[in-house]
């Protein structure tokens, strides 16, 4: 007898894996050739080869006992001085091991991180549309998630009712930009607008919010738009970083969250996000990929191919009709349903062998969610049937 939590989690689990094994289900009914599948966002991108090395030199010249042993529960301490090293180069800001703690990737940073802050019965805010799990990690800490309402025009955050829906019992605020599933990335006015409403409403209640600045596709980003670093900001910032997108590792499980020094109660929250990581299993983030990450922290994936595949599939689906934000950053584009319904919309895209997610997993029903993290020749093939789904509906 399973957990009666578990129960109705396990029947609400994934949509968008329920589509991927969709997807292997056609593939044998169809054939490989007519099936598009735009469901899932596992990068199809290799990773740069300066990881590989990094990883061969790893194996073949670190100490084995020292490579395969435990460590601090934060991860090793010259990595996380790397990393932050890295970071002050980048956006300016003065971090050092002590404000970095290694993670099992993006997921494992955010579990750890809600895990620190998060009392059961408090309030989590997130902005649709949004990553769906965020909904289950608030929950693992009997969170309360609050959701503010898409602003349909841009896609950016509704500021104006996120300050409406900040309670007494908010606790964290949690933001993703460049944003899956929409591909937006949160301007700078946005960002600062967005850290006045918090201050605002920290002094209001005298307590603090926290901001969870989710961000694993920081590096993905097509336009000359700069993604602000958000603890410049806002002192109250976490950042959660993740290997998985940036350098296309989503199976090895390596992270970072940045907890800078500013921060109210920095001491505890470090000092507990430690323990978190310890005891919600994972004990520290996977140790050859610290090694091996700080040998090629500079390496980027090419994401010149991503770039290709954004602009034909914005290009051609607005020229058959369809409505959709110009997708900047991530390997997201987040397409209207032309009649409205976003699952009546999947399911007549799946009659014609294509896979896309409808957007009420988001928290934003009448649209649906394409991953364009796929071959280009894919893309191009598909677009006959995205024809002929639009005149189904026009
Ligand atoms: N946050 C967002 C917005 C994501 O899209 C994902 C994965 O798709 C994650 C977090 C989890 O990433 P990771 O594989 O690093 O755990």
């Amino acid at each position: 007898m399973i957990a009666s939590k578990m129960e109705g989690l396990v029947k609400k689990s994934s949509v968008i894996r329920a589509m991927f094994e969709e997807g292997k289900r056609l593939e044998k009914e169809i054939g490989k050739e007519n099936v598009f599948d735009f469901s899932l966002g596992n990068p199809s991108v290799n990773p740069p080869s300066e990881v590989k090395e990094a990883l061969i030199d790893t194996i073949n010249n670190e100490d084995e006992n020292f490579l395969h042993g435990y460590m601090n529960n934060c991860g090793y301490e010259d990595v996380r001085s790397y990393i932050a090293n890295s970071l002050n180069k980048r956006f300016d800001t003065s971090f050092n091991e002590n404000n970095i703690i290694m993670t099992v990737g993006a997921a494992g940073g955010l579990n750890v991180i809600l895990k620190t802050l998060i009392n059961p019965g408090e309030e989590v805010i997130v902005f649709a549309p949004f990553f769906g799990e965020y909904s289950n990690y608030i929950n693992n800490y009997d969170g309360v998630q609050v959701v503010v309402e898409p602003n349909m025009e841009t896609f950016q955050p509704n500021l104006e009712e996120f300050e409406k829906k900040i309670t007494s019992n908010t606790k964290a605020v949690i933001i993703n930009t460049p944003n899956n599933p929409t591909g937006v990335i949160y301007s700078e006015e946005t960002i600062i607008k967005l850290a006045e409403i918090l201050d605002k409403k920290s002094k209001e209640y005298g307590k603090v919010i926290y901001l969870i600045s989710d961000e694993p596709y920081r590096e993905l980003v097509y336009t000359d738009d700069k993604v602000p670093y958000v603890t410049k900001y806002y002192k109250d910032t976490v950042v959660g970083y993740s290997y998985s997108k940036s350098l296309s590792l989503p199976g090895e499980r390596i992270g970072y969250l940045v907890i800078p020094s500013e921060m109210t109660c920095y001491k505890d929250v470090f000092d507990a996000a430690g323990v978190a990581n310890r005891i919600l299993g994972f004990v520290n983030a996977p140790s050859i990929m610290q090694r091996a990450i700080i040998k090629c922290l500079d390496a980027k994936v090419d994401v010149e191919i991503y770039n290709k595949n954004r602009i034909y599939l914005y290009e051609n689906l607005t020229r058959i009709g369809y409505e959709c934000v110009e997708p900047k950053g991530a390997f997201y584009l987040f397409v209207k349903a032309p009649q409205g319904d976003d699952v009546v919309f999947a399911n007549e895209a799946k009659k014609h062998g294509i896979l896309i997610v409808p957007g009420s997993s988001f928290g934003c029903q009448g649209y649906c969610r394409l991953a364009y993290c796929v071959d280009y020749e894919k893309i191009v093939n598909s677009m006959s049937g995205f024809e002929k789904v639009f005149k189904r509906f026009v």
